[in-house]
């Protein structure tokens, strides 16, 4: 048994936070989404269970900022992730076969989780192996630039082996 199943109750692993001015509320349906997408993405994907199997306790801050492709740095222990239904309803990407693709929850749960739980970023300096800040110029000329980047590779590796999307779908580039 793994912990997406026995542990999966509300305030064990998985906290359901909200911004302390209470601004704004989950729903029931929200929670349940939000649990199904990670059962989605866990049961079937060894590699989202090598991920989420690290994280003792995961937060989840639902947010109206229009910023879901935010996660709080250096919680290791406690990966903490907003969520904004809005945003994630509106995202589009890039596939690698060149077309636009609907964001879905699953994509965005495990890429921010991903970022959080082992401290990654998308882009780099391929000069350095630093992290881009941001509006610093980027060298995407330089031989080995890995465009794609660590998270989207890895977030991409799940969503096919949890059958989400097929090899065309995989997002296509990092941010
Ligand atoms: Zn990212």
């Amino acid at each position: 048994m793994n912990w997406i199943i026995t542990d999966f109750e509300e305030g064990a692993r998985l906290t359901f936070k909200e911004p302390n001015d209470g601004s704004i509320h989950w729903n029931d349906a929200q929670k349940e989404s939000v649990k199904q997408a990670l059962r989605d993405t866990y049961l079937p994907s060894s590699t989202a269970q090598l991920l989420l199997d690290q994280a003792v306790h995961i937060n989840l801050l639902i947010s109206e900022s229009g910023s879901s492709g935010q996660y709080i740095e250096n919680e290791k222990m406690t990966p903490t992730i907003m969520v904004d239904f809005t945003e994630i309803q509106s995202l589009y990407y890039i596939g690698k076969d060149g077309l636009f693709k609907n964001m879905s929850l699953e994509r965005v749960l495990i890429h921010e989780l991903y970022h959080t739980i082992e401290n990654r970023h998308d882009l780099v300096n391929p000069e350095t192996g630093e992290t881009y800040v941001r509006n610093q110029p980027r060298n995407y000329n330089h031989l080995s630039f890995d465009h794609l980047g660590e998270v989207v590779r890895k977030t991409n590796q799940v969503m096919l082996e949890a059958c989400l999307e097929s090899e065309g779908d995989g997002r296509a580039g990092g941010l």
